[in-house]
């Protein structure tokens, strides 16, 4: 079976996922293929009674099952038959995903959804395997750290990888022996609601998953603010952050976990392997066009090689080809919207009329849809509005440095810390930068995650509180309970 697929052909899941059943709701927001700027769909939104309803779904659903009390075993089992499931039905769930989204459908087949069912296998087993602990105390006592689950958790996402980021926000949270309402963004709702879907058809308890559409102002206040929503884990824009910081201590204070923007730089030294360093980097600013929270957007080069390096990069970014996502043969993504296209065009004139140049893009591309062309930009400095903005878009800056210390300081971003590139063949000039480098991840002579799940993932600065991924996003899903007993 080919993955290409006609995009008028797809009947979408069109409503709100609470208990075990779909509630269909009248759309109200307008939804457009990013792929041919076509109206295709209205998404719902569901207000403060929906997030209620689905709260106490996920309430009743958590004392009926027993799902925090259960033989831990069986949450594993569960979630491990909810990712076998997810893998039968991944063209269903591909095509539902490349529509509206700008992930194309090869990539979410042997990416995304691949990297998803791992991970949340991944923490599936924690289920059974991390717990309470017993602390050193005298003989007169036992003291113990006992953890339990929050009860129910309310999640979320950002529309630039929403299965992925549907996956790191329900796998620890279930395998931790919570519900969740899960909101994605309104521009992207459907993969979501037929992950709840599945999760009940492989025999999770009804409740455990809640999906509820909707957009920030009315459906995400609802959630943050719901006084049963137990603790929030939140992955988008630090302006959303923001606001959700201020909404939950307006209406009663609870943990969250925040994964919020980034500005990352990529530190190239003139020892470097330059062509690999090359791949990387563009890879990195290339691959989702650039809407990727980690996207390296700020090279920062030694000026001995920036010449060789940017003929390099430039090759490769000259390769793009613009292709709908519903194509399988596609590679280059297309701009979420036309709205946000727009958006970096204006932060790239803004930046040329200051004196900037484009060595290559600059433009949207001659394609259907909202492409837009891979950018190379010099000519800027540290107050550069493409610089110090997150332009969320395929656009790297070249900035070149003398030495170390210049490269610490252009690397330095005022606002963001959410990841840092390093490429050099002198080890110890790696460990002595990366002990610098103030950023929750450093990748070094690579750029971009592995599938090492283990390595949790989140920002310094404002680019975030706690992580996902890893020990600390099962851990961030438990409370913990100090208890000490005399003997
Ligand atoms: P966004 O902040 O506009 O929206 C994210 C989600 O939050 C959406 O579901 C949206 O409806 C919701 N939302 C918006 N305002 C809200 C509010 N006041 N209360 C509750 N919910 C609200 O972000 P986006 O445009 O969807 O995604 C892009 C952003 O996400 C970028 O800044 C990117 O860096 C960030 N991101 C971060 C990570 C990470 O791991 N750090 C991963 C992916 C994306």
């Amino acid at each position: 079976m080919t993955l290409s697929f006609d995009p008028d052909s797809l009947s979408l899941p069109s409503g709100h996922f609470i208990g075990e059943s779909l509630i269909t709701a009248d759309g109200v927001i307008p939804m457009h293929r990013p792929s041919d700027g076509k109206a295709y769909a209205l998404c719902p939104r569901a207000d403060a009674d929906m997030v209620d309803r689905a709260v106490e779904t996920a309430k009743t659903a958590l004392k009926r099952s027993n799902w925090g009390g259960v033989r831990p075993r069986e949450r594993l089992n569960v979630m491990h038959r909810w990712a076998d499931l997810i893998e039968t039905e991944a063209v269903t769930l591909a095509r539902l995903e490349a529509l509206s989204s700008t992930r194309p459908v090869g990539h979410l087949i042997e990416g995304d959804i691949a990297i998803s069912t791992e991970q949340i296998r991944f923490f599936a087993e924690f289920a059974d395997k991390e717990g309470s602990d017993l602390v050193p105390t005298d003989d007169g006592n036992l003291g113990m750290i006992m953890t339990e689950p929050y009860g129910v958790v309310g999640a979320i996402t950002p529309w630039n990888f929403p299965i992925s980021m549907a996956a790191w926000k329900l796998g620890p949270a279930l395998a931790a022996g919570n519900a969740v309402v899960l909101k994605p963004s309104e521009m992207t709702p459907f993969s979501a609601v037929y992950l709840a879907e599945l999760a009940v058809r492989a025999g999770m308890p009804a409740g455990l998953i809640n999906v509820v559409l909707g957009d920030g102002p009315l459906t995400g206040n609802a959630i943050t603010g719901h006084p049963d929503i137990a603790k929030v884990s939140f992955t988008g824009s630090s302006r959303a952050g923001s606001a959700i910081m201020e909404n939950v201590a307006r209406t009663g204070i609870k943990p969250m976990t925040l994964e919020l923007g980034g500005k990352s730089p990529q530190l190239v030294f003139a020892d470097a392997d330059l062509d690999k360093a090359a791949a990387a980097i563009t890879t990195s600013i290339i691959s989702n066009a650039g809407q990727a929270c980690v996207a390296g957007s700020r090279l920062i080069v030694e000026e001995s090689v920036a010449a060789p390096l940017v003929d390099a990069i430039l090759r490769h970014m000259n390769t793009v080809r613009p292709m709908p996502t519903w194509d399988a043969a596609a590679q280059y993504s297309p701009i979420i919207s036309d709205q946000q296209r727009q958006r970096i065009n204006s932060i790239i004139c803004a930046s040329v009329a200051a004196g900037a140049e484009c060595l290559t893009g600059g433009l949207p591309m001659d394609a259907p849809g909202y492409f837009y062309a891979p950018t190379l930009i010099a000519g800027v400095d540290e107050r550069s509005a493409a610089v110090t903005q997150e332009i969320f878009g395929p656009v790297l800056t070249l900035q070149t440095f003398r030495d170390e210390e210049e490269a610490l300081s252009l690397a330095a971003h005022p606002t963001y810390g959410l990841a840092a590139g390093l490429f050099t063949r002198d080890l110890s000039r790696a460990i002595r930068i990366t002990r610098k480098l103030q950023a929750g991840t450093i990748w070094v002579n690579r750029y971009g995650r592995s599938r090492d799940h283990i390595l949790p993932t989140g920002g310094y600065k404002q680019s975030g509180i706690g992580k996902d991924l890893g020990r600390e996003a099962f851990h961030a899903n438990r409370k913990s309970k100090s208890v000490l007993i005399r003997l």
